[in-house]
Order: C-alpha cells, then structure tokens, then sequence
C-alpha cells in the first residue's frame, strides 16, 4: 500500500513522475538504453538538460530576464560557499532564520566579514525577525525562504539594493512570488523538485565577475554557465526526474496552482492544529510555513498512543526534528490534501480516545 508522505526531504514526488523514471531506467525514450548508460553528452540527454533548466526559468517567470538556470551538485550545502566566493569582496549581510542560514553563515565567514543583520535564535528559530536594516556597504543580502526545520516561511522579502541571495531549497515551486527581485535563488532538489543529488542555482548573470579574488572552475557560476550545466558530468538521473517533475508542475497549471493546492492543505493542518486542545503549533502564526507544519502535543503522554495510531494509517515521516521535537508534517507539491485530512482525522481521533 503506498503511505501518506510527510518527510522532510528527500520526500514524495508525483506518482506518475516515478513511474515514467522508473520506465526509464529500462528503456529510454525507445532508444534500446537505460538513462543509466547514455553519455551525458547524447542528444537525449542533452535535450533533458536543455528542458529542465528552460522549464525552471519558465514556471518561475525569469525567461529572457538575464537569468541562467544552473544543475549543479554537492547540495544546497555547496552554495553556502559557492555564494560566497562568486560575490563576497568585502562583506555581506545574512537574516539567521535557523539551522540553514547558521551553517550558511559559517561558510561565507571564511570569505570575508558577515553582518547577521537579525537573528531569531533567541526563540529557538519560531519566527521571522522582521524589523531590521541591510548595511550600505555590503556585497549581498541572504536569506532562508522556508525554514524546513523549524516550519517558518518568509512571506515577504526586503527590499534592498543590493544582490537578493535566497535558499528555496524547501519551498521553490511551491507559490508564487516576484522572483525577479532575487539575484541568486538556490535550491537542492530533493525537497520539492526531484530526487537527492542535483541542486537548481538560477543566477542573474550581471552580477557575476565581481570580485577579485581567483574562483576554481568548479566553484565558478560562470565555468558552470559557459558550459551549460555539463562543465563536469551531470547528476543524469536527478536531473531527468526534477525535468519530469517539472513538466508535471506545468501540467497541472504551474505554481499558481501548486500555491492554491497548498493554501488548502495548511489551512487544513493548522486549523486542525489551532482546534484541537491536544496539539499546539510551535511556529509564529504569521509566519507559520506552508510546506513544513511544526507541532507538538500539549500533553506529551499521548506520544505513544498517538505515534501508534500513524504509523498504523499508513503515515510516514511525521517525526519532528530533533531539534524542535514534536510532529512535522512536510507537505511538498505531490502531497495530496487526502493526506493532510487523514493526519487531521487521526489529530480528531486521538482527542476522541483520550477523552
Ligand atoms: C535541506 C536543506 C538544505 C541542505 O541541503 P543539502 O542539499 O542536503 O545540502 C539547505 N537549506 C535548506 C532550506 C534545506 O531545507
């Protein structure tokens, strides 16, 4: 029986996405190969890059607006450093949102000065600082659209004139926004885009070239542009199967319509959450993510009754992180609202039993 996904990442994709994936593992395209054999440099592969990185730009509507869509890998983690040392001359400006923006933060330190403009580390990451200023002086702003771990989301971004850097690993296709303000918008695939393995980096090419220092070719967004993604060999298959989820975000209407399905599911969740005097939200209201629900129950003695009562429905990954405790639920893009209601009948029904 196929289970509720809620994990965090790597996580659920459409079901159709992972039987067309599957289909080619054994036969690609009818060519007599596996997407596991061809060269990279083969006419159907190359064709699966070229589409992947134009649907990206298309569905976040940057096409023909000076931006380059990039497959690379090593993990968002690697864009942590690669950030810094394509635009870090002097110094740069970071919100601390959570775990995310903390480890970014660390890497950018070893390129020079970092000014942590606001932090929420003081309540554990529940919310978004809102009220600060970007120094003048700095080479960039970089921020966490969607804390993953902590379930917070910023709903609004600063205005500044300097380069917008932002980490959407956890919620890029997820809604719409104005994606022409960032410079720099980076994601790992494997939350809400495809398997582990490939990171999507779209960069705005002007503001590259920039600092003086020398960059290793794999560290360069310009060798990676110049060479459209295939510098070095490619993640093959994570990229096919973030193209295939991609043309199935377009199917179903692009992020608009992902955005609408995604509203219905959080409110869902959290109207559930807000009701029910078992459970209580861990996130700031107004800042509450829709992709990743954090929350816990006001009586930690029902964790069992309630851990059994999921994982026999069929749910997975609900689990909170470590570091927040309680139940997250992730709810990406191929995550049906069926689910989310079967995690809220559950909520119903624990408060039944313990009555
Ligand atoms: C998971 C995650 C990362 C780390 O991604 P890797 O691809 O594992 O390096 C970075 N930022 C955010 C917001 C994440 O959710």
């Amino acid at each position: 029986m196929k289970k509720h996904n809620f994990s965090a990442g790597p996580c659920i994709l459409p079901q159709e996405v992972f039987k067309e994936a599957s289909q080619a593992i054994l036969d690609f395209n009818n060519s007599g190969l596996s997407i596991l054999e061809i060269s990279h440099r083969s006419a159907d592969f190359v064709s699966v890059m070229d589409e992947a990185q134009s649907l990206a730009l298309e569905l976040l509507d940057l096409k023909d607006k000076g931006y380059k869509a990039l497959f690379l890998q090593g993990g968002a983690s690697t864009q942590f450093l690669m950030i810094a040392y394509n635009l870090l001359e002097k110094k740069a400006a970071y919100l601390n949102t959570g775990t995310w923006s903390s480890k970014a933060i660390k890497e950018a330190k070893l390129f020079g000065e970092i000014v942590e403009v606001a932090s929420s580390k003081d309540k554990n990451f529940n919310y978004i600082p809102k009220s600060y200023s970007i120094p003048d002086d700095v080479d960039y702003f970089h921020c966490t659209s969607n804390n993953t771990i902590f379930g917070t989301q910023m709903k609004e971004f600063p205005t500044t004139s300097k380069p917008l850097v932002c980490d959407m690993s956890s919620d890029i296709f997820s809604r719409t926004l104005d994606f022409s303000k960032f410079d720099i918008i980076y994601a790992g695939a494997q939350k809400n885009m495809g398997p582990a393995g490939t990171t999507l980096v779209i960069v705005k090419e002007d503001i590259l070239g920039k600092v003086s220092r020398e960059i290793p070719s794999m560290m360069s967004y310009s060798t990676h542009i110049s060479k459209d993604s295939m510098f070095n060999t490619p993640a093959v298959y994570a990229v096919y199967v973030s193209m295939l989820t991609l043309r199935w975000i377009k199917a179903k209407g692009g992020i608009k319509a992902m955005e609408e399905l995604n509203n219905k599911k959080a409110d869902l969740l959290y109207s559930e959450i807000d009701r029910n005097p078992l459970f209580k939200g861990f996130a700031a209201r107004e800042d509450r993510s829709a992709m990743n629900a954090t929350f816990n129950l006001t009586d930690e003695s029902h964790k069992e009754t309630f851990d059994k009562m999921w994982k026999g429905a069929g749910v997975n990954g609900l689990n909170g992180h470590r570091s927040v405790g309680g139940y997250r639920a992730s709810m990406y893009n191929a995550l049906s609202l069926e689910s989310v209601q079967v995690v809220v009948d559950l909520m119903q029904d624990l408060e039944k039993k313990v009555k």
